[in-house]
């Protein structure tokens, strides 16, 4: 065995530990938990329990913890020890079914949005058997759900967990219509594509901005940007090799597929993507990844960014959300099949997914929106706030022909029926040309690319699964009693395309023409996260969740106040930071090489040289005058923060910092970027852009 195959999932509890430690029918009822969704009974959990604790001690675990993931879209973990008081003062170390199952945790100091009143502080956190146990820094940890006391949902999973489920149902509904009976279950799969910066971590602590906010807030370009692409794909340094070995050996162990590492476009930016899997596994694994890559470099002295945009002007992360349908038989429902029947199933889901983007369009945007983000979207090389799709040439066409009842291509002189005609064959690497698009098909998958880097997968997962599962509704709702399968088909497909065609786009969305386009089709353009939230809780987004049993009305509500609050923290948060340094760092500095240079200035006169040289004059002169406009600005930006501080609606705060206060933070870093180029390097208070994107060597 290769030392690999040997090490990956050492550290898990999966299947395979478990069908050797568990007696034979508690492996099958774990089984039937695992894959049907079928609860376990208390005796089951118990044995379950034990023999989770006896793996986790032998591998050195002394704790374990219910692992879940509150709002704030990071992880929580509170370590409980397996050691119970005995006889004669000594302990023995236990681990109960229930303790497996459940556990209560004050939950008062997570977001709740307003869901849980403060005398009601607890908050339980349930087993989700789908995922798998596994043990991290010496901690046996259970991947669980968070609930508040009125089983309101508290977290990230609850919600994802739910929307698999409906489009489970509803899949399996039309499945159904297409004769299969086999399949017993549905799923979605994700393959997170995960891009992130390596920043030196001595460099990194001489910015308080990093430090404090994940991304730099001044910064003037260094003479060499991401201009020449030598980055993107090149020889990976030594250092950040040894980086990303490290990495992979630890995420093989929890039993992350951990497939390719590269150099991305931007300096110091790099990229990891796992295998695909179930999409609330692929979720718990990126949250895995996120840390490990944190933690592991600080061990090689560098700082993980996972900011979506670290740095102005050169490209910012994302995080690419390849998303599709797969049958419990093995069958991706988003695989453009051989037989007439199974294309017209490929075309049924297809426009399913269609309907489902087009009509929930603010959804998607939503689920990738914050602050962060929208430094991103629509900057370089990401794509625009604007969703749209990309399904490329050949596949559009074929929609047309079927929208138009049309002939198909030059040569076919029949119309093209579905679920009579085999589907002509398109070639599978013409789908994945445009990477401008932010939703693109690319062969067999979705992949959504407005998804920022930090952000949990989990959001636009239950967006799509939901949004889909109600086209899969309205769908089968039609088909099922329709008198002619084939005919309905047909039709149903035919008017899906006619209707939201519009969300498809297949030309380049970074050119700004596009954006007039987009406008004259009615598609949305919500450039920033207040903008978006604003649809939040229109009426069909809140019919969608309670039709699919996702979101209560309640839960909704919960959720747009935690997002606008965590928007307007996060801005209040970087406007002080830059206070702080331009108060205490960037305008004492240059006020000292200001009078260094009239010293010089005044050395010049004594001498009679000042008629020779402008140097210190024209410096001066110029700094003086931008760090008095600054200075101004600054105190401009206090008062607006002062201002948004004190507002006390959420929306309305949440537009004071995006309309007033982001732009006078823009307009100081202008002026602080300014300065920095014409202040000697001796003098600048802070490590500059040209250091940290070429500091790891
Ligand atoms: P790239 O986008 O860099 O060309 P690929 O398209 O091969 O790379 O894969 C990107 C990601 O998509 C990988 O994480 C891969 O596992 C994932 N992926 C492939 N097939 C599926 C699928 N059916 N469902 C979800 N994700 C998938
Ligand atoms: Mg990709």
């Amino acid at each position: 065995m290769s030392e690999v195959t040997k090490i990956f999932g050492a550290n898990v509890f999966n299947e395979t530990v478990m069908k050797s430690r568990l007696p034979k029918e508690t492996f099958k009822l774990v089984q039937r938990a695992i894959h049907n969704n079928k609860r376990l009974d208390s005796a089951t959990a118990a044995v379950v329990a034990n023999a989770m604790k006896d793996w986790a001690i032998e591998k050195g675990a002394t704790h374990y913890t219910h692992w879940f993931q509150p709002m704030t879209g990071i992880t929580a973990e509170k370590h409980d020890s397996f050691i119970t008081p005995a006889a004669d003062g000594k302990v023995i170390m236990e681990f109960s079914g229930k303790e497996l199952i459940q556990g209560e945790t004050d939950a008062s100091s997570f977001p709740s949005g307003g869901l849980r009143a403060t005398f009601e502080a607890r908050g339980y956190t349930a087993w989700d058997p789908t995922s798998f146990a596994f043990i991290k820094e010496g901690v046996l940890c259970i991947p669980t759900a968070f609930c508040s006391y009125g089983g309101e949902a508290l977290d990230k999973k609850t919600p994802l967990l739910r929307s698999m489920e409906a489009i489970n149902k509803q899949a399996l509904r039309v499945l159904r219509l297409f004769g299969n009976e086999e399949v017993t279950a549905v799923k979605t799969t994700v393959g997170p594509e995960q891009e992130y910066f390596l920043v030196d971590r001595d460099i990194y602590l001489k910015r308080k901005d990093l430090i404090y906010t994940g991304r730099t807030l001044f910064g003037a370009m260094p003479p060499k940007g991401q201009e020449l692409d030598d980055h993107y794909f090149g020889t990976i340094k030594t250092r950040v090799k040894a980086f990303m070995t490290e990495v992979d050996t630890e995420l093989w162990k929890l039993g992350v597929v951990s497939k390719t590492e590269h150099n991305e476009a931007a300096p110091a930016q790099h990229e990891l993507a796992p295998v695909f899997a179930t999409t609330n596994i692929a979720v718990d694994h990126n949250q895995l990844t996120m840390e490990l890559l944190q933690r592991i470099a600080k061990k090689h002295g560098l700082i993980c960014l996972l900011h979506e945009k670290p740095f102005d002007g050169v490209n910012g992360s994302g995080k690419h959300n390849n998303w599709s349908i797969s049958t419990n038989t093995g069958v991706n429902l988003l695989n453009p099949g051989e037989t007439p029947y199974e294309n017209a199933q490929f075309l049924l889901f297809l426009c399913a997914v269609i309907k489902a983007v087009d009509e929930y369009q603010d959804l998607l945007r939503i689920s990738v929106a914050s602050a962060a983000n929208d430094h991103r979207l629509g900057a370089l090389e990401a794509p625009p706030a604007i969703v749209s799709m990309f399904l490329g040439d050949e596949l559009s066409e074929i929609l047309e022909a079927i929208e138009k009842d049309e002939p198909y291509g030059a040569k076919e002189k029949e119309l093209l029926k579905v679920g009579v005609h085999v589907l002509p064959k398109f070639p599978k690497d013409t789908t994945d040309r445009n990477r401008t698009a932010p939703f693109a098909f690319t062969g067999n998958k979705f992949e959504f690319r407005m998804l920022g880097s930090s952000d949990s997968v989990a959001e636009p997962n239950v967006v799509l699964n939901t949004a889909a599962a109600e086209a899969l509704r309205q769908f089968a709702d039609e088909l099922e009693t329709a008198e002619n399968f084939e005919e309905a088909l047909h039709d149903l497909i035919q008017r899906t395309v006619r209707e939201h065609k519009k969300i498809i786009f297949n030309g380049n969305c970074y050119d700004e023409a596009w954006v007039g386009e987009a406008e004259k089709r009615g598609l949305l353009n919500l450039k920033t996260t207040p903008d978006a939230l604003s649809h939040l809780l229109d009426k069909k987004n809140i019919e969608l969740y309670a039709t699919h049993k996702i979101y209560t009305e309640a839960e909704l509500k919960s959720r747009l106040e935690i997002l606008l609050e965590n928007y307007c923290k996060i801005v209040n948060i970087e406007a002080l930071t830059m206070v702080d340094m331009m108060r205490k760092d960037i305008l004492p500095a240059v006020s000292e090489y200001i009078s260094t240079l009239s010293n010089g200035l005044l050395a010049r006169s004594e001498f009679d040289f000042g008629k020779f040289t402008s140097f210190e004059k024209e410096t001066a002169t110029v700094l003086s005058a931008l760090s008095e406009s600054a200075y101004q600005k600054l105190k401009k930006l206090e008062k607006l923060t002062a201002e948004a501080a004190k507002c006390e609606n959420s929306a309305e705060k949440a537009a004071i910092y995006k309309d007033k206060v982001i732009v006078m933070m823009e307009e100081l870093r202008a002026d602080a970027d300014r300065m920095e180029t014409l202040t000697a390097a001796d003098y600048w208070p802070f490590p500059t852009y040209g250091e940290l994107l070429f500091g790891v060597r």
